[in-house]
């Protein structure tokens, strides 16, 4: 089971950011600003351009969902959207809050944010997501 998918099962604990039956998102452990979240699919697949058309449609809007939900407790000029997939092989979509094109540097130096600020962050997305 990938890491990922133990994330979704609650076995690996995540600061949890918006849910549903078959999707999850919740705060990268080392964002690139606070606010960034990752999107996965609950069943298994490494490469996101593999899934069927239909699950990718419906990833797709649940992604869409969980930035509006960000850009609310986090106001931005856009949320940015990026698939890498190189560390971790379970498709994921990385949302990240943007006040300027150089939040997007993956290379950037990433933080490390105590696990309360963590968790407040995460609680304030999953409200808005609630409300959605
Ligand atoms: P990539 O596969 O290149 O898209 O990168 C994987 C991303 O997952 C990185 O940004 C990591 O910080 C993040 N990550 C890895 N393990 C965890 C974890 N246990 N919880 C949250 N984020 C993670």
């Amino acid at each position: 089971m990938s890491i990922f998918s133990k994330i979704a099962e609650g076995e690996i604990p995540s600061y949890k950011c918006a849910e549903n039956d078959e999707f999850y998102a919740f705060l990268d452990i080392n964002p690139l600003v606070k606010g960034h979240t990752l999107v996965i699919p609950r069943r298994e697949v490494d490469y996101i351009f593999d899934m069927e058309d239909d699950e990718i449609a419906r990833f797709q809007v649940f992604a869409k969902k969980v930035a509006i939900a960000i850009k609310k407790a986090f106001p931005c000029i856009k949320v940015g959207q990026a698939v890498l997939g190189l560390e971790v092989p379970h498709a994921h979509i990385h949302l990240v809050p943007m006040q300027s094109e150089k939040d997007m540097i993956f290379s950037n130096e990433k933080l490390s944010l105590p696990a309360d600020e963590m968790k407040s962050i995460a609680d304030a997305i999953y409200s808005e997501f609630k409300k959605l």
